[in-house]
């Protein structure tokens, strides 16, 4: 039996022409035209009018705060249930990571304990969709609104979702994506910021560009980052878009080929396949352990490595993070579901290249484990 990996992208559409046009007409670096391209067409299909292409998708957490004038005191509330990315570009702009719990069956960040979280510092709500189903927005944007809060929207697993019909990545003040090679499209490393905002779009730009101005290019107001995006990479993302409305039926197929499989298994709680707002794109296929099992997530994915099965585990919460917690933050904090998933999910093989046949033997393999 082949080792089937956690994640395998799929490069088998015009990635490779596109590439040889970079190298053929030597334009690699940011300056090359797919950059350009890539922007555009990726906001246009999230419904944005600008796109700001940048290395990657924790980068574009970084950027989007700074632009939002993210400061020293100010309070941002987020999900504890995501990628460290989050809390970091928060607590990298001197502001404070202010957590909620998450939701026992959509994972996502529980809305109802969003406003008692609410103080005169609060600056920004930052909404994560978490594996494959969006926050529920109707709640959060009344909250924004009632309150006026920026919204940032890391939709890094979102592309080609939509919530009520609007796509992903089309709510926040900011959002932000990722090309990481287990996203829904990937460039190997990269990211993008989306904006409707064109004074806001130029601010981004700018920060991502060293901050450089236009007229002394060397003279300095402001400290950004150098974090462009390549070509080369923007090559690969042009190519990967063409299919995103295909990647999305392939990803849902898969989950629910998964779901078909799995659910007898009484042990493990599956994905939910929908709400009322939006069916799961299953960026991943997560499971969690139900009490019935007596072991962990650490073990179950043991014993499936002893299948030559890739697994990876569920995040781990940001109130429970070390690096965090030796900061000062989130002392006493108490977030029981996703204190739970974290210690019993993890998710199994979800690339876009995984065939049925492997899809099948995952299946057979986790039968045989919890029955
Ligand atoms: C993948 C991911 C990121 C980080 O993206 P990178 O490109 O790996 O830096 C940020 N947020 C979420 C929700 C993600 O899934």
């Amino acid at each position: 039996m082949n080792p089937i990996p956690v994640n395998q992208p799929l490069l088998d559409g015009n990635e490779k022409k596109y590439l040889l046009e970079c190298i053929d007409t030597e334009w690699i670096s940011s300056e090359g035209p797919f950059v350009k391209q890539f922007e555009e067409q990726f906001a246009h299909r999230i419904n944005r009018r600008y796109g700001i292409a940048v290395s990657n998708g924790s980068a574009a957490l970084d950027v989007a705060l700074v632009a939002l004038g993210i400061t020293a005191g100010d309070e941002v509330i987020l999900p504890t249930f995501t990628i460290i990315s989050c809390a970091a570009a928060i607590v990298r702009c001197g502001a404070v990571p202010v957590v909620v719990d998450c939701d026992a069956t959509t994972w996502n960040m529980d809305v109802n304990q969003i406003e008692d979280k609410i103080t005169p510092r609060t600056k920004a709500i930052m909404i994560v969709h978490i594996y494959g189903l969006p926050v529920d927005m109707e709640p959060v944007l009344a909250l924004a609104d009632k309150y006026g809060l920026q919204i940032i929207e890391d939709a890094a697993e979102m592309h080609g979702q939509t919530y009520k019909g609007q796509p992903c990545g089309s709510f926040g003040a900011i959002s932000t994506f990722s090309f990481y090679p287990n996203k829904h499209i990937t460039t190997g490393e990269g990211g993008m910021l989306l904006v409707d905002d064109e004074r806001l779009a130029a601010r981004c730009r700018s920060l991502r560009n060293l901050c450089f101005q236009p007229q002394k290019r060397f003279v300095h107001e402001e400290l950004g980052w150098n974090l462009r995006m390549s070509n080369l990479q923007a090559a690969l993302g042009v190519a990967q878009l063409e299919r995103l409305d295909e990647f999305v039926a392939r990803k849902r197929r898969i989950g629910q080929h998964y779901t078909e499989l799995l659910k007898d298994i009484s042990g493990l709680q599956l994905p939910l396949p929908k709400t009322d707002y939006a069916e799961n794109i299953y960026w991943v296929y997560g499971v969690v352990l139900k009490d019935e099992i007596a072991f962990d997530a650490q073990e179950a994915m043991e014993r499936l490595q002893k299948h030559r099965i890739g697994t990876r585990p569920f995040f781990w919460p940001m109130h429970e993070q070390p690096v965090l917690k030796k900061m000062g933050l989130f002392d006493d904090m108490y977030c029981p579901v996703a204190e739970k998933i974290a210690r019993r999910g993890f998710y199994i093989p979800s690339g876009m290249a995984l065939t049925s046949e492997q899809i099948c033997q995952v299946a057979s393999v986790l039968t045989e484990v919890f029955q």
